[in-house]
């Protein structure tokens, strides 16, 4: 099963991930249909999408006349159901439980016979968004990188029930869209967070126990380890609530002491210091 040139797809959820999933996947042809409850945040996504497609005419990336073709491939509803017959629906809705099983519900009854149902989730187990439905073999994780456009990785988790035809559309699809996929098993965290969001709490640890200051550590790490931003940077960029909220899933989710949240970073969080998009955290804005 593939999905191949002009067939449909659904996003649901069009903040800042489900925007960014639809501009990439029209750019690799597909005709999409953007789905939210907000109709406010759909008109946004549609112009931030716009926006995005322009500043790829103005690099000389894309021509003028394909930005309408593209333009005119998307369409907006307030649901799921709106859409008929689809190939692929991909899931980027606000990161709750219960909200994501009841979109799932919903697609089930959308996305067509042989179709797939993915979702963008960064932390809930896809096996048991899988077995809200009535199809847990066409239920696959597809995690994509915040922004999405200019971020290359997409993590692809298999929940237990995922069948080997939904990998193969999956990966085929995010290959489409100029993607580099990587596999992971369905843990919490997936790869990428399981690995960095410990190192970031490590930094807010250094900084708590007077290890550095924030510029020491940031410093420290940039240039020691070659990394474009340094870990306390990086958790401002990320929003610190969310990464604590990742803290608290691997804590949980893997039952070791080693992943429990540093107190200084929940204490921030508590304040609402919650980085670049509150004006404060470990640096101003
Ligand atoms: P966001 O808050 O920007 O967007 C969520 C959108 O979902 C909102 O526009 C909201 O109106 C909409 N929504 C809520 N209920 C809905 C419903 N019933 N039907 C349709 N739309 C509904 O959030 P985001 O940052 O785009 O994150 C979305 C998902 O992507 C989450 O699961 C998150 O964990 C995951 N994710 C986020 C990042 C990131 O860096 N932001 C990275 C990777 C994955």
């Amino acid at each position: 099963m593939t999905v191949s040139q002009g067939e449909k797809l659904v996003v649901v959820g069009a903040g800042q991930m489900g925007a960014g999933i639809a501009q990439v996947a029209l750019q690799a042809g597909l005709q999409v249909t953007l789905v939210d409850v907000s109709t406010e945040l759909l008109g946004k996504a549609a112009e931030r999408i716009a926006a995005g497609l322009q500043k790829l005419v103005d690099k000389g990336k894309l021509d003028e006349a394909k930005r309408k073709i593209l333009i005119d491939r998307l369409r907006t509803a307030n649901s799921a159901s709106q859409a008929k017959e689809i190939d692929f629906a991909i899931e980027a809705v606000t990161e709750n439980e219960e909200l994501k099983k009841r979109v799932f519900k919903e697609l089930d009854g959308v996305v067509r016979a042989g179709g797939v149902m993915a979702t963008n989730t960064s932390s809930i187990p896809i096996t048991r968004i899988g077995a809200a439905t009535r199809r847990p073999e066409a239920v696959i994780g597809m995690h994509f990188m915040n922004p999405v456009p200019v971020m290359s990785l997409v993590e692809i988790i298999r929940g237990a029930a995922t069948s080997d035809g939904t990998f193969a559309a999956t990966q085929s699809l995010a290959e489409r869209m100029g993607k580099t996929t990587v596999v992971s098993r369905d843990f919490p965290g997936f790869i990428v967070n399981r690995i960095l969001v410990p190192m970031l709490n490590e930094a807010c640890f250094a900084l708590m126990e007077g290890l550095g200051t924030v510029q020491d550590i940031d410093t420290a790490m940039k240039l020691g380890t070659n990394q474009p931003m340094g870990p306390l940077q990086l958790a401002d960029f990320i929003g610190l609530d969310t990464v604590l909220y990742i803290a608290d899933v691997l804590y949980k989710g893997l039952g070791d002491s080693k992943y429990r949240a540093c107190p200084l970073l929940r204490q921030y969080v508590d304040a609402g210091w919650l980085g670049k998009k509150s004006g404060r955290g470990f640096y101003r804005y």
